[in-house]
């Protein structure tokens, strides 16, 4: 309603107020593929895309909105449905605080459409890139569907970005094929369009510097820059729920992440052992789950207060064989909160040989304590690797703060490299008493719901 037909161009006189004001490019080239940039970098520019009707002067707006493509949705093409109804639930939970949004799927093709002025797209973009499900996304205009218009339209929009370029070239799809032209009669008419509004320009079909795309759909014209690459993946919760063992380390939120990714709905779970580990050791976990809320969405944290089943270890086992006693002892406690809440397996960071509790002998001794399947996403990952994954999801900074953890404390100088379960196991049949302090431990647990919408508090 807010766009009208026939209505001019104004901007050509206002350079920068218009079209992506070189934001598309900070998406592009910036914290999407290096690593997630900082709410304020992304949030502050709200920008009106006005244009003025030339006969009455009023100023409307051009209606920006985002669009979404579907990424591998579907296990070879069952759920189709599911998988979309779960995916636009999500995009409108994250849009939510962000202004009111139509959201809505056809053609493969997920369109949130704000449904307010003043709505901050910048933000709006920034959570909806960050939702696993979608390959690539980009913002768009929407306007009526005559040639005119859409000249005028993508000139104002789009305009800004071909300054300073040589080559382009436009794209045109037709998913309206009632629409008096075809697609190559569009692109060939718009990109002449465009060519007469900047004759510096050349067209370049095979290696264009920016690409201006228009798709006539049903309901109106969209006109584009190039697709941003989203997160791919697959939307959370599609695959089932998992616990996530989180500890303050680099590597569990990594772990969390590439769950997520794949469509598990995650909780965390944390060992804390007060006072060998602090409040503040408490406070940093709880501040990773909050940051990678913007990928896994809401969830649960449960914190065991570990401190008695760990002692009676360190005091009742052999120094050799503590650690891997003590992480079959976390594997079974955590079992018995994931059964309560309903998560289908375990989540872990561990990554082949980094320690002496990962190696493969060690990981047969904890796989075999409890009968949930235990996932480990970086088994295979070099700590670089993982150190990249943690910049982008913009846990790094946080998880190398300094801090305590209970895997660390009570650690034997020389633990055993290559346990025998038959040994663990008589060790454990050594510990009559573990199973109650065990049982203790998960009764006691501390449930922290850690909301997508809050604050992360915790600087250090
Ligand atoms: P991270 O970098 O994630 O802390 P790490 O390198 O410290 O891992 P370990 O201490 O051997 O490795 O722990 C391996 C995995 O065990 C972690 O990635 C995490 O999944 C889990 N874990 C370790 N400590 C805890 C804890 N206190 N509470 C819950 N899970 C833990
Ligand atoms: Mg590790």
């Amino acid at each position: 309603t807010s766009f009208r037909h026939g209505l001019r161009r104004a901007s050509s006189l206002k350079e920068g107020a218009f079209g992506y004001s070189g934001q598309l490019f900070r998406y592009a080239k910036g914290p999407i593929s290096e690593g997630a940039g900082t709410e304020g970098d992304w949030g502050s520019s709200l920008r009106k895309l006005s244009i003025i009707n030339p006969t009455s002067g009023d100023a409307t707006f051009m209606k920006e909105i985002i669009m979404g493509y579907q990424g591998e949705m579907s296990l070879k093409g069952l759920n189709r449905n599911q998988f979309e109804a779960a995916m636009m639930k999500i995009l409108r939970y994250r849009l939510k605080t962000v202004g009111r949004f139509k959201v809505y799927c056809t053609q493969s093709t997920f369109y949130m459409e704000p449904e307010e002025e003043d709505v901050d797209m910048d933000l709006a973009f920034e959570r909806v890139s960050k939702v696993f499900g979608l390959a690539a996304l980009s913002r768009a205009v929407v306007c009526e569907k005559d040639f005119d218009t859409i000249c005028q339209t993508a000139e104002d929009y789009l305009g800004s970005e071909l300054h300073g370029i040589r080559t382009f070239k436009v794209e045109a799809r037709r998913a309206d094929k009632t629409y008096p032209m075809t697609s190559p009669e569009l692109m060939r008419e718009l990109g002449a369009y465009l060519l007469g509004k900047h004759n510096y320009l050349k067209v370049d079909v095979h290696n264009p510097q920016f690409k201006v795309i228009v798709e006539i759909r049903d309901y109106g014209a969209y006109i584009h820059g190039p697709k941003i690459p989203g997160e791919g993946g697959l939307p959370v919760g599609t695959s089932g729920r998992a616990l996530n063992m989180l500890s303050g380390g680099i590597d569990s939120p990594v772990a969390a992440y590439r769950m997520a990714k794949r469509g598990l709905a995650l909780d965390h779970i944390h060992f804390a052992s007060p006072p060998y580990t602090s409040e503040r050791a408490k406070l940093k976990v709880k501040a990773l789950a909050q940051l990678i809320t913007v990928y896994t969405g809401s969830a649960n944290l449960f914190v065991v207060p570990y401190t008695k089943p760990q002692e009676y270890i360190r005091d009742n086992a052999p120094d050799v064989l503590f650690t891997v006693l003590m992480r079959r002892s976390m594997m079974r406690i955590a079992n018995v909160i994931a059964k309560k809440q309903g998560c289908e397996a375990l989540v872990t960071g561990e990554s082949l040989a980094q320690v002496a509790s990962q190696t493969v002998k060690a990981l047969q001794c904890t796989d075999a304590a409890q009968d949930l399947p235990i996932l480990r996403p970086l088994i295979g990952m070099d700590k670089t690797e993982i150190i990249e994954t943690s910049r982008h999801i913009n846990t790094f900074e946080t998880s190398i703060l300094p801090y305590e953890d209970c895997c660390t404390i009570f650690t034997p100088p020389h633990p055993k490299i290559r346990p025998e379960l038959e040994e663990i196991l008589a060790a454990e049949a050594a510990m009559p008493g573990l199973a109650a302090l065990e049982a203790e431990a998960a009764e006691q647990t501390e449930r922290i719901r850690v909301r997508i919408t809050d604050q992360v508090e915790f600087e250090g």
